[in-house]
């Protein structure tokens, strides 16, 4: 049967993987929207690739760039806040959020009101929304599924098991590429350093969420909201060979684990075919190859943001949303080569003592707080 799917974020680095497993099985898919940040070409390319209804920019400057490249296909180009949100509205049997930040918001909000299946991977949109994406998902009967692959592991490990019996989650973390560096040389970070993972790829921001174990942070608040577990039972682990994706402890003692390769396929696979199982090109697990896989409790003196983050989450209100408005400005700012890396966590948590709105109770009081978060963020920056 073929299955309707649009992909928000397409150009990213969770677009192309989802593309490359649906060019695998081009009869069972009809790509509804395909959309980007300013990527026209790249964006006109996939269009055509794979014969979409509709292309959207959310920058409109980029959309005359993406009308030339579209010439002729009998493709849709359209452009702005506007068309990103129209197109994910689009109805289609699977919509997944990969937009990176709470740019992705509003869109993901959009799919998520069709009542569909929404496979989310921006998980700065749920940090921010959290209550309000979830009140949508319950009120429009939407099926949420993880792509995450911490999420996603979690999710196949509570699978066929009552949630009553949970004791803890425990969410692995790489450790980044900084994991067993010192904070002097923390301090001296470049971008560059950052954004190289030593087992994922992965785009640039989630890139130095990883370096700072932002990543983590924003994911425990993540896993907090999808899985029914008090903020104290869930825990986070250094296992750098990134083999085990997370695990689930029941009251009996039982743990089970997800484990896979490193290849975001993987996850995105379990989403596509769910609640049945696709090939995924990725090579077959070889732990005989591996040798050993190794665990270590993670160092919140040299990386506090999973301190921040579960702060924010105790806190609840607004604070997720403050912590992440805060987090995505810093790491712009770093990436632009005008913040140290461990400022990223100081301006996160000066930004957390200093705007303290109250909780948000719809999308759009959501999107002003994190406009003020990030006003007030930017301000601070330039005293920097
Ligand atoms: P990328 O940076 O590779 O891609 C981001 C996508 O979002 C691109 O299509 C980009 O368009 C688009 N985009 C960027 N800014 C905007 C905007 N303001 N409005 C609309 N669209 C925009 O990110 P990733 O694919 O790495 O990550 C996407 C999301 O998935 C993030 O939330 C991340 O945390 C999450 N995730 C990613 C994983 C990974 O392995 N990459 C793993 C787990 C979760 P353009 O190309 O035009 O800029």
């Amino acid at each position: 049967m073929t299955r309707r799917i649009s992909i928000l974020g397409a150009t990213g680095s969770i677009g192309g993987s989802t593309l490359d497993l649906i060019a695998r099985q081009p009869d069972r898919w009809r790509v509804a929207a395909l959309t980007a940040n300013c990527q026209a070409q790249e964006l006109a390319r996939l269009a055509r690739r794979f014969d979409a209804e509709v292309a959207v920019v959310a920058d409109e400057t980029c959309l005359p760039e993406l009308r030339d490249a579209l010439a002729g296909s009998g493709i849709e180009a359209a452009g702005g806040a506007g068309a990103l949100i129209e197109s994910a509205a689009r109805p289609v049997d699977i919509t997944i959020a990969a937009i990176v930040g709470c740019a992705g918001l509003a869109p993901t909000m959009a799919a998520i009101e069709q009542g569909r299946t929404v496979a989310l991977a921006n998980k700065e949109a749920l940090v921010s929304a959290g209550d309000v994406m979830k009140a949508a998902v319950a009120r429009c009967g939407t099926v949420l599924l993880p792509m995450d692959s911490e999420h996603n592991a979690i999710f196949q490990c509570l699978a066929g098991n009552d949630p009553a019996y949970v004791r803890s989650i425990t969410l692995t973390a790489s450790g980044g590429p900084f994991r067993d560096w010192s904070m002097a040389q923390l301090a001296a970070a470049t971008p560059a350093q950052a954004v190289k993972h030593p087992n994922w790829s992965m785009g640039a921001k989630i890139s130095v969420d990883s370096a700072t174990m932002f990543n983590k942070g924003l994911e425990l608040i993540e896993a907090w909201h999808l899985f029914p577990v008090a903020l104290d039972a869930l825990r986070i682990i250094i296992h750098p060979q990134s083999v085990v994706h997370s695990m689930v402890e029941y009251r009996d003692g039982s743990t089970l684990a997800q484990l896979g390769p490193s290849d975001m396929r993987v996850p995105i696979a379990s989403c596509l075919a769910w609640p049945e199982r696709m090939d995924t090109p990725c090579p077959p697990l070889d732990l005989a190859r591996l040798g050993e896989l190794t665990f270590r409790p993670p160092d919140e003196d040299r990386f506090p943001a999973t301190r921040l983050a579960r702060e924010a989450a105790a806190a609840g209100g607004a604070a997720p949303a403050v912590l992440n408005a805060a987090n995505e400005m810093a790491v712009a700012a770093f990436l632009a080569g005008h913040l140290p890396f461990t400022r990223i966590a100081v301006t996160v948590e000066e930004l957390l003592a200093r705007y303290v709105p109250p909780a948000a109770a719809s999308l759009d009081e959501v999107i002003a707080i994190d406009a003020e978060a990030r006003s007030v963020a930017r301000q601070m920056l330039e005293l920097v």
